[in-house]
This record gives C-alpha cells, structure tokens and sequence, in this order.
C-alpha cells in the first residue's frame, strides 16, 4: 500500500497547480489522473507532425498568475508561444458579421449612462448586461458572445466570475499559448515536478481512514493524510458520497454542460473566412469556431466548431463545417472529435461555492475545480493556488 501526505485526483490545470503547490511546500504528493494523457480540458490535437489544433482551451493570458508562477519555477516562462491578436465575428445564417455591425446605437446610447456603475455581484450575465447595454442589444450581440466564451448557453452565468480586473505578469505575451498547444503546457508543468504522476488511473473510491484517507483505483490503494480532488463537481460529488455525504449533497446540486468539439484542417488557401480568431454562432448548432489562425502556419488552417450537444451527427458536424468555412466536404483534409465538459454555472453557485468553503474549513480535504470562481485557466489555478495556501495553514505554516 503506498502512502503519500497528498493525492490529488485529476491531472487538468488545477489538479497541477494543486500538486505544484503542495509538493513545492515539502508534501510527498502523488496526482492521480484518469486518461493517459495530462491536461483535462487543455487537450490538443497533433493533426500533422507540425500542425496542432486545440479541441478544448486555446487562449490564455498574462493575468493567469497563479499558473505563471509555477511555470517561472519551471524556469518555462520564456517558453511561451505568443498568440497574434486577431477579431472574432459573428456568423448569422450564412452571414459572416463583425460584431459593431449587430449593435443598435441608439439602444446602446439610451441604456449605457444609466448602467454604468452597476454592481455585478448576484446578477447573471443577461441581467448585468441587458440592463447595461439595452435588452435588445444583449441579445443580438452579447448573449451568442459569452455562449462562445463559455461554450455553453450562458444567459444565467454569474456576471461576477466572468470579468474581473486582474494583476498581469509583464514577462509574460498578454495572450498566449504553448509551442505544441496547451496539453503540452500542462505537460511542462508535470516536468521536473515536486510530485508523482500516475496517469490512466481511474478512482473508483474515496474513504475516511483514521489519519486521512484510503482511495480505490482499480486493484491499487492508496492512503493520504490530505486529499486533493480536482475532477468536475459531478465525478466529486460521487467520490465523496461515502466520505463527506454533506459535501456531495452539494456538488451535485451543480450541473454539467456538454460540448460536442470538432477539429477540422483545410489548405490555407481554400477557406472563405478572412484570418480571424473565431466565429461566434448565432441561433446556430455550434456556440463557436476558435480558428488557429492566431499561431499561423504557411499551408494549413485549422478550425475547431464547439457544438452545441445532441442536434447533429458527425456527418452533419463535417457538413456543417464545410459550409461555414465554404469549401466542399472532401476538401477537409482531416478531423478530429471529442467531447468536454463544464460545469453550467448559475447565479445562485456563487452562494453554493461559499457554503462549499465553509464546509470544507477545518478538514483535510481541497477542492479545486472551475465551479469556484470561474470556469477560465485562470481561475483554477487561483483556485487551487488558494486550496494549497489553505493546507498550509491547516498544517500550521504561513
Ligand atoms: C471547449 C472549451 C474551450 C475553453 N477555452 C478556454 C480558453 O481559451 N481559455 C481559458 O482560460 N479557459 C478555457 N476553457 C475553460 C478551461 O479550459 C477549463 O475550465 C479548465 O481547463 C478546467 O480545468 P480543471 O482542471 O478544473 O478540470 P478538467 O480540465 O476537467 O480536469 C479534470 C481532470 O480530472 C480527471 N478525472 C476525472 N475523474 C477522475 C477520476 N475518477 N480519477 C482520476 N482522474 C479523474 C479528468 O480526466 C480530467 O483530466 C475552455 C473549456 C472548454 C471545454
């Protein structure tokens, strides 16, 4: 049986940075992750020996300084892929947009002075922005724009937990991402690492032991003094069924989104889009197209359509594709599927997250996730970088 101070359950950005934290302050810590691969929603696709595409995350800023940091001990910082900063545009039907085109000025005009000032906390991002920007124009411009951001319908988000003023590191490109895409940024922080890693482990099971923990995967069990679990609420809510019924009753009070992710390469001179960062979909089967184009290459594009979950078959996901990027279905030189999953954040999570911490105060147990503060990179490494900094106390440390 091993034993470790810490185990941390789901090798994604938070379950990194919590090891990273925990394993640099001195914890023989071990992370745990289900696939044979790190990163969760940091997940990419090598279409060709030089040609990646993102089927999950594609874009992360220098405000991310949580996950910065780790990267600086790293000594990885001057790694960084800086990405060009490129627009997003709307795709109406078969209309292709830009955004200033949609917005009513005069609706815009009338509602902006009397908005201004507004406080986020407690409303959801139609009411902050509705009120704002003019219902009219909330519709037509921003409510496809956060579903894009979030990949999700994101009428009822919490306005508080999607923009927030936020300290850069200037050493850092503003936008960036990773030589071979983010999986292999969540790789490099696994590098050289203060933990062990064991992928294609699955926990089955999670319980108390009188010190700590005991955890089932598969024939293996492990026991931890401290248990780190930095899965989706839903995977924590049933690991923590037997362990911590209170905390499960309420994980599972959150649900899930799913989002139905293809990646398709075409040549460089054959799509009809302009260079462009994305498409946000309006009224239309995907949420957005997040294009490569930001990292260019000479003779590929990529596109990756998030589609909006049980309306179309892979079929109709290529056909689809073919048309928005006007090019025949047979000129798509490849394709890649896969299926992630976020939590669907609501107004009243925010007060469910603070019930959560209140439980969580005092037991040898973190929660790291994106149902916290904010589904971005960022915001799970905040999270976890917060959790790690909480066991440090507990321990009696600063
Ligand atoms: C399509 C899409 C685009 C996005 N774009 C951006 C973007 O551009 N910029 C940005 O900042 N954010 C973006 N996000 C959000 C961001 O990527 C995620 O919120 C964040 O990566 C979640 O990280 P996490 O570690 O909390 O969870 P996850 O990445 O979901 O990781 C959880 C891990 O736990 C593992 N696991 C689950 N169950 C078990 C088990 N029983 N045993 C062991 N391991 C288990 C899973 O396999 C997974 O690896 C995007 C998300 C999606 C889906």
């Amino acid at each position: 049986m091993n034993q470790y101070d810490l185990v941390v359950i789901g090798g994604g950005i938070s379950g990194l940075v919590l090891a990273s934290r925990a394993g640099a302050d001195g914890l023989s810590t071990l992370l745990v992750e289900r696939e044979d691969r790190l990163g969760g929603c940091l997940r990419t696709w090598q279409a060709t020996p030089d040609f990646w595409l993102e089927l999950g995350a594609h874009t992360a800023y220098n405000s991310y300084r949580a996950m910065l940091e780790v990267l600086a001990e790293r000594g990885a910082l001057g790694r960084l892929a800086r990405r060009e900063k490129l627009g997003y545009l709307f795709l109406d039907g078969d209309r292709v947009q830009s955004p200033l085109a949609r917005l009513r000025w005069l609706e815009l005009l009338t509602h902006l002075p009397l908005g201004v000032g507004r406080k986020q906390a407690g409303k959801s991002l139609a009411e902050h922005y509705g009120a704002l920007f003019g219902r009219g124009n909330y519709a037509r411009v921003f409510s496809p724009a956060f579903a894009a951001v979030l990949s999700q319908p994101a009428d009822a988000f919490p306005a508080q937990w999607l923009f927030r003023r936020k300290a850069r590191m200037k050493e850092a490109p503003r936008k960036f991402t990773w030589p071979t895409g983010l999986q292999g940024l969540a790789e490099a922080l696994a590098g050289d690492a203060p933990f062990e890693v064991a992928l294609g482990t699955p926990v089955d099971r999670v319980a108390r032991a009188d010190d700590g923990y005991t955890l089932q995967a598969g024939q293996a069990t492990v026991r931890c003094r401290y248990l780190g679990i930095a899965t989706e609420p839903d995977v924590a809510a049933r690991l923590l069924a037997e362990a911590h019924p209170d905390l499960a009753e309420r994980l599972r009070r959150i649900p899930m989104a799913d989002i139905e992710s293809l990646a398709v390469t075409v040549p460089a001179g054959q799509a009809r889009l302009p260079r462009l960062a994305g498409l946000i979909g309006v009224d239309d089967d995907f949420h957005s197209v997040v294009s490569r184009d930001p990292v260019p290459h000479e003779t590929l594009r990529g596109f990756t359509f998030h589609f909006r979950p049980g309306r179309l078959d892979e079929a109709g996901k290529l056909a689809r594709a073919a048309r928005v990027l006007g090019v025949a279905p047979e000129d798509l030189l490849d394709h890649r599927a896969a299926l992630n999953r976020l939590p669907a954040m609501r107004v009243e999570h925010v007060a469910l997250a603070g019930e959560l911490d209140e439980l969580l105060r005092e037991r040898p147990l973190l929660l790291a996730g994106s149902y916290f503060n904010g589904l971005s990179i960022g915001d799970c490494a905040d999270r976890a970088a917060r959790e790690a900094a909480r066991l440090r106390r507990m321990r009696g440390g600063a």
